[in-house]
């Protein structure tokens, strides 16, 4: 087992392959979600483990019955889809950032003005 880090990836080979169930399960969440996807996308290891334990899961779910047991594909199609939620999912926490600091800026503005028509008054 791979117990060293990969540069590069913020989690560890132990960690991203104890969550390579719950991934392909898909109940992985936030920050732990995006570390093991990020993870085992650049880690060649971990992709092995991840790509093993895929052909065992799709046997038993059988997930796309179109592209029938090419565990290739059909996990390069998984990770992009997770791919997309984790993107999708920053973009909206960017624009909420985003979002944000125009509010703060704009009650700045108004607080300045209020306190300058008061100052001179
Ligand atoms: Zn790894």
């Amino acid at each position: 087992m791979g117990s060293s880090p990969t540069i590069g990836t913020q989690m560890q080979c132990s960690t991203a392959q104890k969550n390579i169930n719950s991934f392909l399960r898909e109940t992985l969440k936030g920050n732990e979600l995006r570390k093991t996807y990020y993870h085992l996308k650049n880690c060649e290891t971990c992709k092995e483990v991840l790509l093993d334990e895929f052909s065992f899961y799709t046997t038993f779910n059988d997930l796309d019955r179109d592209l029938g047991f090419n565990y290739e594909r059909n996990l390069k199609k998984f990770m992009d889809k997770i791919g997309e939620r984790i993107k999708s999912r920053d973009d909206k926490l960017t624009s909420k950032y985003i979002f944000a600091s125009v509010m703060i800026c704009i009650m700045f503005l108004i607080i300045l003005i209020i306190a300058l028509r008061i100052a001179y008054k």
